[in-house]
């Protein structure tokens, strides 16, 4: 991670749904649905909510995508995401794996 990354402005986050594909259908889906909260990058926030949507249905290979609402972390959030950074690449630095279990 670059030094400047660490003192990084406060990130833009989307939470969103969008259809549950799973087969056999998951134990996340309600209604039928994901619900899950992502950070924006390359600025995507300033070009609306349907590119958004865009995006994140093309990068994450996820149907009916519907964005529930975007908005700018806190300073708290800013810094417990900061916070977490730092445990995982002392972890990392042990040589523990942080895998994404039960993602999808
Ligand atoms: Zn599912």
């Amino acid at each position: 991670m670059e030094r400047t990354e660490l003192h990084a402005t406060n990130r833009w986050m989307v939470r969103y749904s969008y259809t549950c594909t799973c087969k056999p259908a998951c134990y996340y889906e309600k209604d039928g649905r994901h619900t899950t909260t992502t950070y924006l990058n390359r600025g995507e926030q300033d070009q609306g909510t349907e590119a958004v949507a865009r995006h994140l249905a093309e990068f994450h290979k996820q149907e009916g995508v519907e964005v529930e609402k975007v908005w700018r972390e806190t300073d708290a959030e800013r810094d417990a995401r900061l916070a977490a950074r730092r445990r995982e690449q002392a972890d990392a630095a042990r040589g523990v794996w942080w895998g994404m279990g039960g993602a999808n």
